[in-house]
C-alpha cells in the first residue's frame, strides 16, 4: 500500500504557517477544556450553536464580515455578513416561536443549497429545535420515512419539492404542523403551507438565542445508507466544540480565510464543515448551488479566490479523470489547504494533486456517528498518499479485535483490526434515534467500534483497509477493497473501480471489478487483459482481480459513496436493501 508512493514532504515554512504546527507537541497540550474556552458560553454553562457560529461575531464587531457567499446556478451573486445571518436567522426562529415550534421540536429541510437553507439551519438552532437535513434529491419515501423516524414538526421546503415528494402522505404524518415554502405567495400555495418569504417579512429581526444547555439536542443526521438503512444519529449543541476546534486543526481554517466545502448540507459533512465549522472559525463560505462540473468549480476556486476546499474523494477523480491540462488554465495560487473525506482517497489522486495543485489533497475520516474529524492529514505534517493520517490531538484512536467477549486492541504497526475511539469527545453522538440496541453494539469493552477495517503504521499513520462488511476473503487471504480499487485506478485508462469479492467453491470467494473508463479509453479484450495484468504485477495473483467489468458508472451514495453492496446483490440476485439513498435511484 504505502510503499509504491513517496511520501510527500512539508517544508519548514509549511510547519511554522499552518495552525497545527507540531503534532506532537499539540496532542501533548490539548484539552477539551482548552477547546471550550474558545467559545462563548451563555450564562450558566449555557451554550448554542447557532451562537457560536453567528451572534458573537457580532457581538465581537465583526458583523461586516462575508459569512456567506452563494453563487447561485446561473452565477448570480448574493453574500451574506455575519450581521445579515444574525437578522435572518433572528426571523427564522420568530417565525418557528410565533408558530408555538419550540425547544426540542423537530424541524426539517427538503431543499438545494439555497439560502434559506443555511437561515433555516441556524435559525432553528437559535430556536432550541432540532434541525434535520434532507437531500432535496431524495423520494418520496426516503423523505417520508426520515420525517416519520424523527417525528417531524415543521418542514421547509419549495412548492416544487411539496408537490412532487410530500403532498401525497402529508396528512398521514400526525406530527407535522407546519410546511413553509420558500416560493412567494402569489395566490398559488397549497393549503396548510405557509409561504416563508411573507411569514419572514412581518417577523421581528430581533430574537434572544436560546440558552440550550451542552447535552440539549441540536442536530439528527441519517447516515448515508451504504451499508443498508440509514440510522438517525443524534448530535447536541455540545458538538459545536469539535466542530470549531477540528475545523482549526484539521482544515487549518483562520479568520480571512475563503472556504469551499462542496458537501451537500444533506449529509453530515455539509452541515458540520459546511455550515457550522466555517462560521464558528469566522471564515468566509462559498455556497455553489450548482452540482459538479469540472469548469465550474476550477472557475470558482479561481474567481473567489478559495483558500481551503474541502471535497470528497469522487469529486477529486473526476477531476483527474478530466485531465491536468484542464486544470492547468486556471490561477490556483490563493489555494492553501485541500481536504477530501468520505470515501477511501486513492494514492494515485494524492499524488495527481499534488502534482496539479499548489498542495496535495490532504485525506481525512470521520462518520456521521462521530460528529466531527477524528483522523487527518494535517497541514504541517508529511502526507504518506493512502493514509488518512494521525487522530486529532484529544481524540484516541485504535486498532482493535473482538476475542469472544473481549476487545483487545492491536498494537503491532501494520496489525489489521477494527477502527476504535475512546468514547468522550463533544460531537460524538448521543444515541440513533429509536435504536437504543443499536446504539449499544457499537460500544464495547471502553471503545466506539466504527465497523471500518483499519491499521496503523511505525509512525502512527492510520490505513483504510475497508468497511468490515465490504472485506473479502479469498483463499486464506483478507483483502481489502480499496487497495484492490487503487491499484486498478492506477492503470492510466481506469476512472473509477469497484470490488467485491463472489462466491467461490474453492477460493471461498474470489476478486470481482467493476470499473469505469477514462474518456479516450476503449473497453475491449485487450483492455481488460491489461487491467488484470497491472493488478497482478501489484498486487499479486491471490489478490488481484480475476473478472474485471466495463461499466458507464458506478452505483453510489447521493453523496458519492461507491455502493459495494449494491453491485454484490445485483451480481448474485439477492435483494438489494435499502437504495433510498442511491444515486439516480
Ligand atoms: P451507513 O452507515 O448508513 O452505511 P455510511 O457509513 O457511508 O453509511 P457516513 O457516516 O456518511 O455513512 O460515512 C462514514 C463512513 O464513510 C466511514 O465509516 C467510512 O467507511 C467512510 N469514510 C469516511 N471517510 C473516509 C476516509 N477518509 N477513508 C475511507 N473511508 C472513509
Ligand atoms: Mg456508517
Amino acid at each position: 500500500m504505502s510503499a509504491t508512493w513517496p511520501t510527500i514532504t512539508k517544508t519548514p515554512q509549511a510547519r511554522v504557517q499552518a495552525v497545527l504546527g507540531d503534532y506532537d507537541q499539540a496532542c501533548r497540550e490539548f484539552s477539551w477544556d482548552e477547546a471550550r474556552s474558545l467559545l462563548d458560553y451563555m450564562p450558566n454553562g449555557c451554550l448554542n450553536i447557532c451562537h457560536q457560529a453567528v451572534d458573537r461575531h457580532v457581538d465581537k464587531g465583526n458583523g461586516e464580515v462575508t459569512a456567506l457567499r452563494w453563487i447561485g446556478r446561473d452565477d448570480d451573486i448574493q453574500d451574506f455578513t455575519y450581521a445579515d445571518l444574525q437578522r435572518e436567522t433572528a426571523k427564522f426562529a420568530n417565525v418557528l416561536k410565533v408558530n408555538q415550534i419550540g425547544a426540542g421540536d423537530r424541524v426539517f429541510s427538503l431543499l438545494g443549497r439555497i439560502p434559506q437553507l443555511y437561515i433555516a439551519a441556524l435559525g432553528t438552532l437559535k430556536n432550541g429545535s432540532v434541525y434535520s437535513p434532507l437531500f432535496a434529491a431524495f423520494g418520496p419515501d426516503p423523505v417520508r420515512a426520515r420525517m416519520e423516524i424523527g417525528e417531524a414538526t415543521a418542514l421547509v421546503t419549495t412548492l416544487q419539492l411539496y408537490r412532487r415528494k410530500v403532498e401525497k402522505w402529508r396528512h398521514e404524518l400526525s406530527s407535522l404542523k407546519h410546511v413553509f415554502l420558500t416560493d412567494d405567495d402569489n395566490g398559488d400555495l397549497p393549503g396548510g403551507t405557509v409561504s416563508l418569504n411573507a411569514a419572514m417579512a412581518s417577523a421581528q429581526t430581533e430574537f434572544e438565542t436560546v440558552h440550550t444547555r451542552p447535552e440539549d439536542m441540536a442536530l439528527l443526521h441519517f447516515t448515508s445508507g451504504t451499508t443498508g438503512r440509514p440510522k438517525g444519529a443524534i448530535h447536541v449543541h455540545e458538538a459545536v466544540v469539535a466542530h470549531g476546534i477540528t475545523g482549526r486543526l484539521a482544515l487549518d481554517l483562520r479568520a480571512g480565510d475563503i472556504y469551499w466545502c462542496t458537501a451537500d448540507p444533506g449529509w453530515v459533512t455539509g452541515t458540520s464543515y459546511g455550515i457550522i465549522s466555517p462560521l464558528v472559525n469566522g471564515v468566509t463560505m462559498i455556497v455553489d448551488e450548482a452540482d459538479f462540473e469540472v469548469e465550474r468549480w476550477y472557475r470558482i476556486l479561481e474567481q473567489q479566490q478559495v483558500s481551503v476546499w474541502y471535497t470528497a474523494p469522487t469529486a477529486v477523480r473526476m477531476l483527474m479523470r478530466a485531465g491536468s491540462e484542464q486544470a492547468q488554465k486556471y490561477n490556483f495560487s490563493k489555494l492553501r489547504f485541500l481536504s477530501s473525506v468520505g470515501e477511501p482517497l486513492n494514492p494515485e489522486a494524492v499524488a495527481w494533486s499534488a502534482k496539479t495543485f499548489p498542495t496535495p489533497f490532504h485525506d481525512n475520516w470521520w462518520q456521521t456517528e462521530t460528529g466531527g474529524i477524528m483522523i487527518a492529514n494535517f497541514a504541517s505534517m508529511d502526507v504518506k498518499p493512502g493514509s488518512m493520517g494521525k487522530p486529532l490531538p484529544g481524540v484516541d484512536a485504535g486498532i482493535v479485535e473482538r476475542q469472544g467477549e473481549k476487545i483487545v486492541e492491536l498494537t503491532k504497526p501494520g496489525a489489521l483490526g477494527e477502527l476504535a475511539l475512546r468514547p468522550g469527545w463533544p460531537s460524538m453522538m448521543r444515541g440513533y434515534l429509536n435504536e437504543e440496541q443499536r446504539y449499544e453494539k457499537c460500544f464495547a469493552g471502553g471503545w466506539y467500534l466504527s465497523g471500518d477495517l483499519a491499521s496503523k503504521d511505525e509512525d502512527g499513520y492510520f490505513w483504510f483497509i475497508g468497511r468490515a462488511d465490504d472485506l473479502i476473503k479469498s483463499a486464506g487471504h483478507l483483502i481489502g477493497p480499496f487497495e484492490v480499487e487503487s491499484a486498478l485506478i492506477a492503470h492510466p485508462a481506469v476512472a473509477e473501480a469497484a470490488v467485491i469479492g463472489l462466491p467461490d467453491e474453492t477460493a471461498g470467494e474470489v476478486v470481482k471489478a467493476y470499473v469505469t473508463l477514462n474518456p479516450d479509453a476503449k473497453a475491449d479484450e485487450t483492455l481488460r487483459k491489461a487491467i488484470i495484468a497491472t493488478a497482478r504485477r501489484k498486487l499479486g495473483p491471490a489478490v488481484a482481480p480475476r473478472q474485471v467489468e466495463f461499466r458507464d458508472a458506478l452505483p453510489k451514495t447521493r453523496s458519492g459513496k461507491i455502493m459495494r453492496r449494491l453491485l454484490k446483490a445485483r451480481e448474485l440476485g439477492l435483494p438489494e436493501g435499502d437504495t433510498s439513498t442511491l444515486e439516480n435511484n
